[in-house]
């Protein structure tokens, strides 16, 4: 499943070929994938438009012209392709975006759970008004965090996963980050103090930025043609390595199940 790492990389890729170009055409194969795609809005108010940036929430990528955006997201097997024409190149292509005659950009998704829309210039849509920040925004900081926290009883990893606090950190980033920062995956997050909450943050960070870099820096590099779009090599210390000494103190890595996803932890360094 693409995560916050690789839709940052697809961001940059995208950067070169898309910003202060005008979509000179927009080409839809189906009238829904995850939800209906509004294809008569984004005929009118996307096409033949300048885009002028691109903007980054959690998992979402949000394409800005003048009265709008259109909103991207890859779902769990969503990927872009660049394409040198219009013409189909493989199954499951939804949409086809085109910024001039060489630049043809392929939205193809199997499984149909990600999403094309459209978001009006005041940037309202119900799928970002619940948002909670993106980790590397400012609004993403200690204070603000400790604040949303109060109260909460839930364990500080399904806090930092709840797309509803802090959007776009997957369960890997989850895990690698809890062991950075030394903290127990099972500790109440309305028990985390402020020291800690900015000791994860930066380690939070600091992990989804080494995966970023490790992503290469061309749509061909990261989504190939045969749609290999895995995890990058990011160097992983705990995750998927249950029963292996751990890299800070050697004691042997555990792993627990909660809410049927696989937590991996030292329980030696994490004991708080
Ligand atoms: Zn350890």
């Amino acid at each position: 499943m693409p995560e916050l790492p690789e839709v940052e990389t697809l961001r940059r890729a995208l950067l070169p070929l898309v910003v202060n170009k005008t979509c000179t055409g927009l080409s839809f194969y189906r009238k829904d994938i995850r939800f209906p795609i509004p294809q008569d809005t984004l005929q009118e108010h996307f096409s033949q438009q300048v885009v002028h940036e691109i903007q980054r929430l959690g998992k979402y990528l949000l394409l800005k012209v003048p009265h709008g955006a259109m909103l991207l997201h890859l779902g769990m097997s969503g990927r872009v392709t660049l394409n040198n024409s219009m013409a189909i190149q493989e199954k499951h292509t939804h949409a086809i975006f085109q910024f001039g005659a060489k630049t043809c950009l392929h939205f193809v998704d199997p499984r149909r759970f990600g999403c094309i829309l459209w978001v009006p210039q005041n940037g309202e849509h119900p799928l970002l008004d619940k948002m909670g920040p993106d980790p590397f925004s400012p609004e993403a900081n200690a204070q603000a965090l400790k604040i949303r926290a109060r109260k909460c009883k839930s364990p500080i990893k399904t806090f930092i996963m709840d797309a509803r606090r802090i959007t776009g950190i997957g369960n890997i980033y989850a895990c690698e980050s809890l062991f950075q920062a030394g903290i127990n995956p099972q500790r109440q997050a309305g028990r985390i103090t402020l020291a800690e909450w900015d000791r994860l943050l930066s380690c939070v960070r600091s992990t989804l930025e080494n995966s970023i870099s490790a992503g290469g820096t061309t749509l061909r590099d990261f989504f190939d043609p045969n749609g290999s779009a895995g995890y990058y090599a990011v160097k992983l210390s705990v995750y998927g390595k249950e029963g292996q000494p751990c890299q800070k103190c050697k004691t042997p890595l555990s792993r627990r199940l909660h809410s049927g996803r696989s937590t991996f932890f030292c329980k030696s360094c994490q004991k708080k």
